[in-house]
């Protein structure tokens, strides 16, 4: 999960303030050595830490300020803040073409996810209504053009290539005209990758740019690769002019540096992260929502922008209507476990929970996606009576529905309960959206 070790330790940190009543200076010199401790735990840039960590204390000083906030509160929305501007203050968005096509090239080094990312991005924005070209300009790994042909045909989007013994810049350019006369409004550009920076790609890359001028140049960077990954933005940007930088996968064990590094040292913002090899796992970077994952508030809106991309919208109004009248019954638990698969592996929502990012045994939890068959099994043993009436399952129906399903009796009890925790949890995630929406920086 995102920044676990960071989280936690951050997390203890503030639970300890928290139990005070007033904050003492050493309090929070105390609290302060401990975040600068886990920040650089967490592979952050030295003189970013040190940066930061001088600007929280001396915020912290005039404290007692704010009324409507506890001493201790107003520590962590202090951190909170500057987090969030660690990591560059608002979302930057993809910069469109005054006149179509908006072209995108994607630059970085070998098996960061740079063609990954190329289709990752063409999804996303094809979900906002844009009509992609991917373009495939590395041309010195055979296997690359072929990549990019599968990725494309696996979303159904149209891959523009030369074969190898064309110059890349000429793809480019044939490729943004070939757009532009097929109405393509986005051509994103994959370009060749080198195991380190050199020279010669350097030269390469800056004559595509220089050929098709593109609007966006977007660094990948692979974000298990630390401050390695900040080391290289920083290079390629002094080449290149950055207009932004996507850190892919985001969804392992990262420690977190590079993404509170990379705005600071290198001033370009980071504009996407990938959240896993599936072609719809890349998010919009929002420093806001990240700092709120860090601080173990979860992170509400991300969940739901998700549940809107994925749930049927006519379903998802039904279910909240039965969500509101508890007239949930196990037939729509079936459906929303259905729908929930498609958001993404559970541990990973789990994390944008308020409260269940900062559990300190979820990131060891292996929540098995194959468990849910099971669990689907159980239910298809019911008969549509049971399923509109849990409660009323008795002993002999559930060692009937056990032998059904294949499962034993414990399992089915096990389920049946989880189900009366789901629904009184959906209806502490109702309440929680709702205060989401009003101002979710209340804290
Ligand atoms: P390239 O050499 O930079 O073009 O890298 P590729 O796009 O071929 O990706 C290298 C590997 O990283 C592949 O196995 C991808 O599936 C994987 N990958 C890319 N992005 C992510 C991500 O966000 N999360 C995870 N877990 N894997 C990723």
């Amino acid at each position: 999960m995102v920044f676990s070790g960071l989280a936690e330790k951050l997390q203890e940190t503030f639970k300890k303030l928290r139990g005070k009543g007033r904050l003492t200076e050493e309090d929070v010199d105390q609290a302060l050595k401990e975040v600068r401790r886990a920040l650089i735990g967490a592979d952050v840039n030295f003189l970013v830490v040190k940066d930061f960590i001088a600007r929280i204390r001396e915020r912290a000083v005039g404290i007692d300020v704010l009324q409507s906030l506890t001493p201790a509160q107003q520590v962590i929305k202090i951190v909170h803040d500057e987090l969030t501007s660690l990591m560059g203050g608002t979302r930057s968005k993809i910069e469109l073409a005054p006149s179509p096509p908006t072209v995108v090239m994607m630059v970085g080094l070998h098996g960061a996810g740079k063609t990954t990312t190329t289709a990752k991005l063409a999804n996303h924005m094809r979900r906002q209504g844009r009509r992609p070209l991917l373009v495939a300009c590395d041309i010195y790994r055979p296997a690359a053009i072929k990549q990019l042909q599968v990725l494309g045909g696996q979303l159904d989007v149209p891959v523009f290539n030369m074969g190898d013994s064309v110059a890349p810049p000429d793809i480019a350019r044939a490729a943004v005209e070939k757009a532009r006369r097929e109405g393509n409004d986005l051509v994103i550009i994959d370009t060749a990758g080198r195991l380190h920076i050199d020279e010669e790609l350097m030269t390469e890359l800056h004559n595509i740019v220089e050929t098709v001028g593109p609007n966006e140049i977007l660094l990948v960077v692979d974000s298990m690769t630390g401050q390695d990954a900040v080391n290289v933005a920083k290079t390629f940007n002094e080449r290149l002019s950055l207009t932004g930088v996507v850190l892919t996968k985001l969804d392992g064990d990262t420690r977190g540096g590079a993404a509170l590094s990379v705005k600071a040292v290198t001033g370009c913002p980071i504009k996407f992260v990938g959240m896993g090899e599936k072609l719809d796992a890349l998010e919009d970077f929002h420093p806001d929502r990240m700092a709120d994952r860090i601080l173990g508030m979860g992170d509400m809106l991300t969940l739901i922008e998700k549940a809107q991309a994925n749930f049927d919208q006519e379903q998802v109004e039904k279910l909240n209507k039965r969500i509101r009248s508890m007239e949930f019954t196990l037939d729509d638990f079936v459906q929303q476990l259905n729908q929930v698969k498609k958001m993404g592996p559970i541990d990973q929502i789990l994390g944008m929970i308020p409260g269940l990012g900062g559990v300190k045994k979820l990131k060891d939890l292996e929540v098995d996606d194959k468990d849910l068959v099971f669990v689907e099994a159980i239910i298809n043993s019911m008969t549509p009576w049971e399923r509109q009436h849990p409660q009323e399952i008795n002993g002999s129906r559930r060692r009937r529905i056990a032998r059904g399903s294949g499962t034993s009796v414990q399992e089915v009890n096990r389920l049946l309960k989880q189900f009366e925790q789901t629904r009184k949890m959906m209806r502490q995630l109702m309440e929680m959206e709702k205060s989401a929406k009003k101002g979710k920086k209340g804290l």
